[in-house]
């Protein structure tokens, strides 16, 4: 069987369309499916339109979180949810067109076990495109895993991948490095992006850069690593310089100037340790964020209401 995972937030303008497409695909496939809706705790009509659908088609099956948990939340709760042997990811704005299911099924059939549809960027602006090429640079130079720019949520997943994804245990979850890190075999192929259906994306640039640093510091300690070298360097800068210094006062005598110096140096070395403490930060404040060992969502409402799940995965 195919489960179709949506986390939707606010998609009261494109969920109707959305699921008539969804379904019309699916039918067409002639494989028994599930689709699985996730509210993320929307405040407009989703959650109304979510029971409708699930009124009509016994297939649909939805799960309302008790807030906006985020889609990283959302997604985990849907792929907990999902019942199915081959487990697909959409967003419900039709970026995802469900017309390629199929083909990722083919793919699927052939033995990979994730089937990443790679979107192409041709609807963000240049700015936007600079940025993430050059972020997914960093990101692959430094973390432990491969990131493929433009390869998203969008896949075709096989159970013991989901199975495997679900039982990482972390809280703070950057779902595309957990992709990657879980690895398995993997195939990628491109399609073209459409922009969204209607309604409003949840990114802004703030969001964007905390997920930009999320994304760094996840997947290992090597910006720690990273820290006390950059301190290392700047301390034997400093000590050579101070050799110098006194050498030449030693020489010279005692001359004024240097005002500008210092205060270059102050000023630098309080931004930079001011930056390398954040960074210590991240990395706490991610260790006290697991400690709490809090669910990563709460379940507010769910049809069909008996499902009955392992109790670490509330
Ligand atoms: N989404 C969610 N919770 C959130 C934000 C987004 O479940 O807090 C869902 C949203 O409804 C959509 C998908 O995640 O189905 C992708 O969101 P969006 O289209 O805003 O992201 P973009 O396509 O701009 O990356
Ligand atoms: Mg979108």
């Amino acid at each position: 069987m195919l489960s179709v995972v949506v986390p939707c937030f606010n998609e009261e303008q494109v969920l109707e369309a959305f699921n008539d497409e969804l379904h019309a695909r699916l039918d067409e496939l002639g494989e028994p499916y599930e689709v699985v809706f996730v509210d993320d705790g929307s405040t407009d009509g989703t959650l109304s339109l979510l029971r409708a659908f699930a009124f009509r088609d016994p297939r649909v099956r939805y799960l309302s979180l008790s807030r906006n948990f985020g889609k990283e939340a959302g997604l985990l709760a849907g792929l907990s949810e999902a019942t199915g042997d081959h487990i697909a990811i959409m967003d419900a704005d039709l970026q995802h067109p469900p017309a390629l299911l199929g083909k990722m099924l083919d793919l699927r059939r052939e033995g990979f076990d994730q089937v990443v549809a790679r979107r192409s960027r041709n609807h963000d602006g240049p700015v936007r495109t600079l940025l993430s090429r050059a972020y997914y640079r960093l990101l692959n130079h430094w973390a432990d895993v491969e990131l493929v720019d433009g390869a998203g949520d969008f896949r075709l997943l096989s159970r013991r991948a989901v199975d495997a994804l679900v039982d990482l245990g972390e809280r703070n979850r950057f779902s595309k490095g957990l992709f990657s890190w879980i690895g398995f075999s993997t195939v990628f192929f491109d399609y073209q992006d459409t922009p969204r259906a209607g309604g409003n994306s949840k990114w802004s640039y703030p969001k964007l850069l905390n997920y930009a640093v999320d994304g760094l510091v996840s997947f290992n300690s090597r910006p720690l690593r990273l820290a006390l070298h950059l301190g290392l360097l700047l301390s034997g800068l400093a000590l050579t310089y101070a050799v110098w210094t006194v050498g030449a006062v030693l020489i010279g005598g005692v001359t004024a100037p240097g005002y500008v110096t210092l205060l270059v140096a102050i000023t630098g070395f309080g931004g930079m340790q001011m930056v390398l403490l954040g960074l210590i930060g991240e990395y706490i404040g991610r260790v006290y964020y697991e400690c709490k060992q809090r669910p990563h969502y709460l379940v507010s409402e769910r049809q069909p209401a008996d499902v009955t799940r392992p109790p670490a995965l509330r």
